[in-house]
């Protein structure tokens, strides 16, 4: 095993185990940019986001009290269609990780050759603190307060962490109201009776399923024989678990906030509830051992699938993995330092903006049905995502076949060559 140090991950930048999501996701566009003819001008401006809109979202309590909170809406690049991505409701958020996620979102959006760009938002605000009726009012005055920048041809915000349908079912009520129309377009991830899309809530579970299956068997083995860890039992957790489970997959453990319950005959996932669905029943399941949520990411599996927050992976613990395999269910869950360890100790990493862009696929699928106003079955949404993610999987892994590169690299080389070419097919305006 090679021991990694800072020194050899990329001497002019000092490595740290908290870097942010946006330092992460422009290291990844700088090392990506040396494998693509891309035009550095077109590099330089992708570094940085078209625009940033900060605002204060006053918010009245259930105790009377006012509070003011702050919320951000990151627009990284629209050349390929409209903004798109989650709006997330953390204590962490700011407007540089909103910039860095929203930057993924346009590579997300690319790999899968859909047509939007990318976005991300949020408020700094911890959602568990909140009732629902403060929820739901905070909800729409963060609607009111991003009118002017977000709708169906502009900017298409969507659930992320601390958000769900219900908070994009007011966010869609409140623009309307103020528009004078129903608009469902202007948000994906609704309830399914005012314009969502069927499968659209287990569709990011979904694609990182397909995309751990693929890689199963691109590398000679066999789903019926291995095992899965999976960190963070919230939607894309627990849908992942779930699908690899069926399809013959042994699940051993998964953990949520408070720690990991591991069987070595396998997990029956249906009957651990999710982080979402009953929150505290990961750790309280009888299962036959526990674990920290540490000692999960460290348990000798076939494959790793870090699915909770960002920066599970760091150099910190990257030596101590002992995964085969790692398939990125949450957003930036490696630094880009453990990244190059994983390089060196020769562990693929299925890239986020590959691995779990089945959620922005299906809010894609969900914005056709609005405009058209006509629901697809559940049947179609699973084909159709099926068929998108085998699409976007060939692409990639053509990448790496050409031209022996890591999966990130493979899938960035993919988006940033349909981004640049996109941009300079537009020129620069004026
Ligand atoms: N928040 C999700 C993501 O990070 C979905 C974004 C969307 O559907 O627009 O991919």
């Amino acid at each position: 095993m090679t021991k990694t140090t800072s020194e050899n991950i990329d001497a002019t930048e000092s490595e740290t185990t908290t870097e942010s999501a946006l330092t992460t996701a422009r290291r990844q566009l700088k090392r990506a940019a040396t494998h693509v003819d891309v035009d550095d001008g077109v590099v330089e401006r992708l570094k940085h986001p078209t625009k940033v809109q900060r605002v204060s979202v006053p918010l009245k309590r259930d105790n009377g009290e006012l509070e003011v909170l702050t919320g951000f809406r990151a627009q990284h690049d629209d050349v390929r269609g409209p903004y798109k991505g989650g709006l997330r409701y953390h204590p962490e958020v700011t407007a540089d990780e909103c910039i860095g996620l929203s930057m993924w979102m346009t590579w997300k959006c690319a790999v899968m050759d859909i047509p939007f760009g990318g976005g991300k938002g949020g408020i700094a605000v911890d959602p568990k603190e909140l009732s629902d009726e403060e929820k739901e009012r905070l909800t729409r005055r963060f609607a009111e307060e991003l009118r002017d920048v977000v709708g169906p041809k502009q900017d298409v915000p969507a659930p992320d962490m601390g958000t769900d349908p219900q908070t994009m079912a007011w966010f869609m009520d409140a623009y309307s109201m103020q528009h004078g129309e129903t608009t469902p377009g202007v948000v994906t991830g609704k309830p399914s009776v005012i314009g969502g899309s069927y499968g659209r809530e287990e569709a990011p579970g979904r694609s990182v399923a397909i995309i751990t299956r693929e890689a199963i068997d691109y590398y000679g083995w066999n789903l019926d024989e291995t095992t899965v860890a999976v960190q963070g039992y919230g939607s894309v957790g627990a849908n992942a678990a779930r699908s690899l489970d069926k399809w013959g997959a042994d699940v051993v453990a998964v953990s949520d906030v408070n720690g990991a319950i591991l069987d070595s005959e396998g997990l029956d996932t249906k009957s651990v509830m999710g982080h979402d669905e009953r929150p505290g029943m990961v750790s309280g399941y009888d299962a036959p051992q526990r674990l920290s949520n540490e000692e999960l990411l460290e348990l000798d599996v076939d494959v790793l699938i870090p699915a909770a927050v960002g920066n599970a992976l760091t150099a910190d613990n990257a030596d101590d993995v002992q995964a085969d395999l790692i398939v990125e269910g949450a957003n930036g869950p490696t630094t880009f330092a453990a990244d190059s360890i994983f390089e060196q100790r020769d562990i693929p990493v299925l890239p986020d903006i590959l691995a779990n862009a089945g959620g922005v696929t299906v809010s894609y699928f969900e914005w056709l049905q609005d405009i058209n106003r006509r629901q697809w079955t559940l049947d179609r949404v699973n084909n159709e995502l099926e068929s998108e993610m085998l699409k976007a999987w060939d692409a990639v892994r053509d990448e790496v076949e050409a031209h022996d590169v890591s999966w990130r690299d493979a899938a960035y080389m993919v988006a940033l060559s349909r981004v640049a070419t996109a941009k300079e097919e537009r020129g620069l305006w004026p």
